[in-house]
């Protein structure tokens, strides 16, 4: 760990790694994922976790197959949003495989298994994620559907998976969600400046950056992003907004202390405490 340890910014123990569906389909599709796209991403995650081992996770975005499954509902019920289980385990696959052709160990796992929200607050099952880590295989976690305490089911977007693993023996955790844009424009372009830093305790800032969101969209874009990873950061994780690079020569930036990033590369920092 380094020197700014102390601020929240050092180097953190455990990296989930969150691509978006925006980087590797078209979420107005009900089925497209780009399997080259993917293969690329999972390239750069492979030698990320080849390089820290036991210290990565990655979290695949739901993208058109999981907007899609939420989009097509067909039941009404308690379980009505099941399918989304299967769409979002059919993504994790798609990377699981990917892995495999890049050589790197990977095992699917489903949220729904692992999280569930009972009378008495959240409950998390991490242990196979530790075991996991522990014998040099990468986690592949997703948006999926949850038990609710009323016994139904919720969506818990992809934003949102990271939660599962900020209660455990993983912290600190860095939460980097690589998306199609650098950041969280402080403009209503994507030529104006990329705002630095927002204090999770003053979400409001943060909120009055965002666009509104297409009506295709059933994560709520930027706006779900903002809502989880102030939540995460409120429960001690450093969440970092950046853009995506399928031909990025390495994302061993990722692992680094705050202050060591390429200062010539934009992201958002959403956290307890203002990076040095
Ligand atoms: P992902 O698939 O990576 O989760 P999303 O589409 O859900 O990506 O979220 C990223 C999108 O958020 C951007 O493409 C952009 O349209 C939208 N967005 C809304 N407000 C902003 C903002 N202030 N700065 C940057 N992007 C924003
Ligand atoms: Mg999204």
């Amino acid at each position: 760990m380094s020197d700014d340890s102390a601020t929240g910014h050092g180097a953190p123990r455990t990296v989930v790694v969150k691509v978006g569906g925006s980087l590797v389909s078209d979420k107005r599709s009900d089925h497209d994922i780009d399997e080259a796209a993917v293969l690329d991403y999972a390239r750069l995650v492979a030698d990320l976790a080849r390089s820290y081992p036991g210290r990565v996770v990655l979290v695949a975005g739901g993208g058109a197959l999981g907007h899609g499954a939420v989009r097509r509902k067909e039941h009404d019920g308690r379980l009505a949003l099941l399918p989304l289980t299967r769409a979002t385990f059919a993504v994790k696959w798609v990377w699981t495989e990917a892995f495999r052709a890049v050589g790197l160990p990977a095992v699917p796992l489903q949220a729904m298994a692992m999280y569930a929200e009972g009378g008495d607050g959240p409950m998390f099952q991490t242990g196979v994620v530790s075991r996991l880590l522990g014998t040099g295989v990468l986690p592949v976690l997703s948006g999926d559907c949850v038990l609710t305490a009323d016994g139904d089911l919720r969506i818990l977007g992809s934003d949102h998976v990271p939660g599962i693993l900020l209660d455990g023996s993983f912290g600190p955790v860095r939460v980097v969600a690589l998306t199609d844009v650098p950041g969280i424009h402080a403009g209503r372009t994507g030529d104006s400046p990329v705002v630095p830093y927002l204090d999770a305790a003053d979400p409001s800032r943060a909120y009055a950056y965002l666009w509104p969101t297409a009506a295709w969209d059933t994560s709520g874009a930027m706006r779900g992003k903002v809502d989880a990873f102030v939540a995460h950061a409120a429960r001690g994780a450093e969440c970092v907004i950046a853009r995506g690079d399928r031909k990025a020569a390495s994302l061993r930036h990722l692992m680094a202390p705050m202050a060591d990033w390429p200062k010539d590369l934009p992201r958002t920092v959403i956290s307890r405490s203002r990076p040095a």
